[in-house]
């Protein structure tokens, strides 16, 4: 069974949406972009095909560093991360629990994933 949940960034230039497994906890990682961000994730990485972005002309920033394989998208207006492209299922996305609609990610429970020394 899934759920079907949509999101954007502040601003509204980038919105996405996919359905996936309920979102009943967060995920934080500790690896040096995301205590910089200090979001809490979607536990499952969703696979491309369940996942679609639209994007307005030049809203879709990248960031990339170190090994460049996980790749970090933004928005290039209002600067809210939004998902990005895992590391460890290179082309699967985790998507920023704070951008989801009806999602309140103070409310939910969060696991720690340990980037630090694991990534
Ligand atoms: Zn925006």
């Amino acid at each position: 069974m899934t759920t079907h949940y949509q999101g954007s960034c502040h601003c509204g230039a980038i919105h996405f949406s996919y359905d996936g497994e309920e979102i009943t906890e967060g995920l934080r990682c500790n690896c040096s972009i995301c205590t910089r961000k200090g979001a809490m994730m979607t536990p499952e990485a969703i696979s491309p095909e369940r996942f679609h972005i639209e994007a307005e002309e030049g809203a879709l920033g990248l960031y990339q560093f170190g090994a460049k394989t996980a790749r970090h998208y933004f928005c290039n207006r209002c600067g809210i991360y939004t998902f990005h492209e895992t590391a460890r299922q290179p082309g699967y996305f985790r998507v920023n629990l704070g951008c989801v609609d009806g999602i309140d990610p103070f409310s939910l429970d969060a696991k720690l994933f340990d980037g630090k020394h694991l990534l």
